[in-house]
Parts: structure tokens; C-alpha cells; sequence
């Protein structure tokens, strides 16, 4: 470790390498509760080149390594494993061009998302990624998980977004990619969670922002009953900017957080928006209601004050669920929408009989489900419970025909259940694609992969 350490500093600067363990506590973790690490050493990098000789040491050192944005990953993913050397990307936040004309910026991977949101807004054009975590979780961050967000299901996840990277990766070194040209290459690196390379530099695609939005809502005596809607709003040809669900159990956790306003006491609510030409947004605003009445929903008064309250509450989901149980594990599944009901009602019929409260809210268009186990570690009893969940969870989405992750990744929690979701051929093939990248298996070891032998 001190030959590792030594030549890191020789590379980067003594000032850019924390190993004062103290100062790597806080590295051990990311938002993931129940999750930790101790790592060996830090690296604040500034440049590419920090980066690379930060990769070049953890390889010829054989010391496993791992980038690190916001930190804001549920899926444990940035949890670093035990003697990491953790690659911090924060101060890469440059945004190195931004080419309004031709709706297109080139960043690094440090840059927070709701800046770059932000700064596409004022140029009238939109970043369609909108993870609830974009106030602090990094692009590179987005690109390593493929995050989502409401608006996935019209306007894509950052896969959709990404036109162009840079990454350096441990089998490849340094290596600029860009679509048209390398686009599977694109396509792995993005959504491999750390695993392959670290991302240095993101090209993204812009487009401008819709002119008009409308919101609405509806409230469900009963949270399949809503879910069940969700199918029928998208193939009566409507397409949501955005459609989320809420439980029952999510609407109080709000409600005790701060007073919203959202109606209490019902099953479920869909909470929509559209967007589009002002006449697109009426005709959709008023089949949309239709839809939602025939399924059940009682329509919600929404104006623009409360819209806007309402999208906030949305972001904050994951910290008022502590007005609940102060910890939780928040699932992530995605699964066809036509089963999101029966999926929903067996999550929590599980729930039920392990005597663990489950909050479920999702980005329901997609199919996205989050079903948060709620509990107290000061109970043990019931964090086994609520962990023993996780299986479960698993299942209901695979059985349903649906996919580990909706958008959080795999990460720690949800490795052990890969060798359930894909077949054998697939498999290998995953593992050649690793070792391709990754030949000594450094890159974030115990995420996301099936094995990192191979
Ligand atoms: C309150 C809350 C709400 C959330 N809502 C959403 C949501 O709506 N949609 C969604 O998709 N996710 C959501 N998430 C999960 C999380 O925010 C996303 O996965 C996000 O993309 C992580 O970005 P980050 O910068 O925090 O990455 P980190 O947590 O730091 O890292 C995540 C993974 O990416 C890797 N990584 C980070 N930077 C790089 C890089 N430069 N190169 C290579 N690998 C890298 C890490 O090694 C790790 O494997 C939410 C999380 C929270 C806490």
C-alpha cells in the first residue's frame, strides 16, 4: 500500500491523495443504508490524466479502484469493496462547450445534473435525464448508472442522451468514443456502473425545451387500481411527459414531512404531466382525464403552485420515508406495464407476511417500480426481514417478464440475483466483455458483474 500510495502522489500531487483514515470514512459509503467499505486511499482528480495515473497505479499494484461521483447510488455501487482506491470525480465539473445552435454539450464528468439542467434551461433547451437525486449526483455519475427519471418514458435515459465519451479503462487505456462510429462500445460503457473504465468526458444531446405543460393528478381508492390505469392512459394514446405513482404509504410520509397538500387516506395517486404545442397539451389533458376517471381516479385540483409544490414532494420521497421507519432499502424493478398491478399487490402481500412496511412509488409509465422495505436498525430482527425482501422483490420482477433494475443499477444489492435473470450464454458473454475492459477484474469488483473471476 505505502509503494501505491507513493506513486500515486509522485503522479498526481500530494494534495489531490487522501489515506488519513479519518478523511476516508466518509468514502465509505454512498446512499445506500445497510452497505460499507473502508478504502485504501483517495484521488481527487482534476484532469484525464489524474484519472489514468490513478487507474495505471491501482493496476500495476493489483489494488482494486473505483469512481466516485455524487455518491448518490442506491444500489450500493459506490460502496467502495475493502483496500479501494476510490478515483473521487468531483472536481471535473467543467463544462468544456456548449453549442446551443446545434443543441449539444461536451462535459466533464463532475458536473452536478441539475446545473447542467440548468444551464440548458437558459438556452432554452432541455436535459431530458432527471434523476430525483440530480442536485447532487454527477453526469458521469448518470452515465455510469444509465440513470432515468420521470421524464424516461417520452424523452429516454441517459443512454439517449450520450453522443459521445471518453473513458479510460484498465485493458484499453485512454479512449475517446463516438456515436455513429462506436456505438456498442457506447452502449456497454454506459450503465457498467464503474466497472469497465472510469468516464472522463460526456458529449450529450440537447433538444429544446416543449413551450407548454400541463399537470394533473387523480387519487385511487386502491394502489393496483391506479397502476392498472397506467396501461390503459398509454394505449389510449396519450403520452406523458412524465406519470408517477404513489402508494398510500408514500403519500404519509409526505404528509408528516411537511403539509403538501396531497390528498390522504386514498391507495394510490397518479401524478401526470404533458407537454407539447398548447394544443397537444389540451387534447392529451382532456383524454388524460378521461382515461383517469374510467379507471377509478378521483381528479385532483392541480394549479401551477401546487404543481410545482408537488414535483418538489416527488424529489423528496426517499428522505421523508424516514417520517415512517428511520431506514429503508429502496428496490428498483422495472416490469411491462400490464403487470405493474399484480406486481405491486405481490410485493406487498410479501411485505405484509414478513411484518415489514413497504413504501411503493415509481416512474409508472415505464414501468418502474420502487418498492422502499422500510425499517429500524435498532431492530434487527426487522432489517433481516426487510433484507430478506430483497429476493423476493427480484422474483416478482422477473416472474412478472421484467428486468433486475429500472434505473439504480445493480450495484452490491442486486449482484447476487444476475445468475437468476439471464441464462448461461449470457453470462459468458458478460463475463468476455469484462475481462475485454477489465483483465485483472480491478474496476469496481463486487458490483454489478455475476463474478469477476470470470
Ligand atoms: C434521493 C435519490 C433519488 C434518486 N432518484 C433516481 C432517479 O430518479 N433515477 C435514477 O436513475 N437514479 C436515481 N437515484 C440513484 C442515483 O442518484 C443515480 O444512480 C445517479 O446516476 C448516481 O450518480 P452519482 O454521481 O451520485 O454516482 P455515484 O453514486 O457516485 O456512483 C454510482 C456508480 O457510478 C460509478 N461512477 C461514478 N462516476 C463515474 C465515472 N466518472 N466513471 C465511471 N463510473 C462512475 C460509480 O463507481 C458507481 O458504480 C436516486 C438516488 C437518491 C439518493
Amino acid at each position: 500500500m505505502r509503494a501505491l500510495l507513493a506513486e500515486l502522489e509522485a503522479a498526481v500531487g500530494r494534495a489531490r491523495v487522501l489515506a488519513n483514515p479519518d478523511r476516508l470514512v466518509a468514502y465509505g459509503y454512498d446512499a445506500t443504508m445497510g452497505y460499507r467499505g473502508t478504502p485504501a486511499a483517495v484521488v481527487l482528480a482534476e484532469t484525464e490524466a489524474h484519472v489514468a495515473a490513478a487507474v495505471a497505479a491501482a493496476v500495476r499494484h493489483g489494488a482494486p479502484c473505483l469512481a466516485r461521483g455524487g455518491a448518490t447510488s442506491l444500489s450500493a455501487s459506490a460502496v467502495p469493496p475493502d483496500g479501494a482506491l476510490v478515483i473521487d470525480t468531483n472536481r471535473m465539473r467543467r463544462v468544456l462547450a456548449f453549442d446551443a445552435a446545434r443543441q449539444r454539450a461536451r462535459v466533464e464528468p463532475g458536473v452536478v445534473t441539475r446545473d447542467f439542467r440548468t444551464l440548458a434551461e437558459r438556452h432554452g433547451l432541455l436535459y431530458p435525464p432527471d434523476p430525483s437525486s440530480e442536485a447532487v449526483s454527477t453526469i458521469g455519475g448518470n452515465a455510469a448508472t444509465n440513470a432515468g427519471g420521470p421524464y424516461a418514458f417520452k424523452y429516454g435515459v441517459t443512454r439517449d442522451a450520450v453522443i459521445g465519451l471518453r473513458v479510460v479503462t484498465p485493458g484499453l487505456g485512454a479512449a475517446a468514443l463516438a456515436r455513429g462510429r462506436d456505438d456498442a462500445a457506447i452502449d456497454l460503457i454506459v450503465g457498467s456502473e464503474g466497472t469497465l473504465g472510469v468516464v472522463t468526458e460526456v458529449t450529450l444531446q440537447l433538444r429544446p425545451l416543449p413551450p407548454h405543460r400541463a399537470v394533473r393528478a387523480a387519487a385511487f381508492a386502491d394502489g393496483a387500481e391506479a397502476l392498472r390505469a397506467v396501461a390503459a392512459i398509454i394505449a389510449g394514446g396519450v403520452t406523458p411527459a412524465k406519470l408517477e405513482f404513489l402508494d398510500d404509504v408514500t403519500v404519509e410520509s409526505l404528509e408528516r414531512s411537511r403539509p403538501w397538500g396531497f390528498p390522504r387516506g386514498r391507495g394510490g395517486l397518479l401524478l401526470a404531466e404533458l407537454d407539447g404545442s398548447a394544443d397537444d397539451v389540451r387534447r392529451e389533458a382532456r383524454a388524460l382525464a378521461d382515461e383517469l376517471q374510467a379507471a377509478g381516479g378521483g381528479l385532483e385540483r392541480v394549479d401551477a403552485a401546487r404543481a410545482a409544490r408537488w414535483w418538489e414532494a416527488r424529489r423528496g420521497i426517499t428522505a421523508s420515508l424516514a417520517r415512517i421507519r428511520p431506514a429503508k432499502i429502496g428496490e428498483d424493478i422495472c416490469v411491462p406495464r400490464s403487470q405493474l398491478a399484480d406486481t405491486f399487490t405481490a410485493i406487498k402481500r410479501a411485505a405484509r407476511q414478513a411484518d415489514v412496511t413497504a413504501a411503493i412509488f415509481g416512474h409508472a409509465a415505464d414501468g418502474t417500480l420502487h418498492p422502499n422495505l422500510l425499517y429500524d436498525p435498532a431492530d434487527p430482527a426487522e432489517q433481516k426481514r426487510a433484507f430478506g425482501l430483497l429476493s423476493v422483490v427480484a422474483d416478482a420482477g422477473l416472474a412478472a417478464g421484467g428486468v433486475l433494475s429500472g434505473e439504480h443499477g445493480l450495484g452490491r444489492v442486486k449482484r447476487p440475483f444476475v445468475t437468476r435473470a439471464y441464462d448461461p450464454p449470457t453470462l459468458a458473454a458478460m463475463r468476455r466483455i469484462k475481462r475485454a475492459f477489465d483483465p485483472d477484474g480491478l474496476m469496481n469488483p463486487g458490483a454489478m458483474w455475476p463474478d469477476d473471476e470470470g
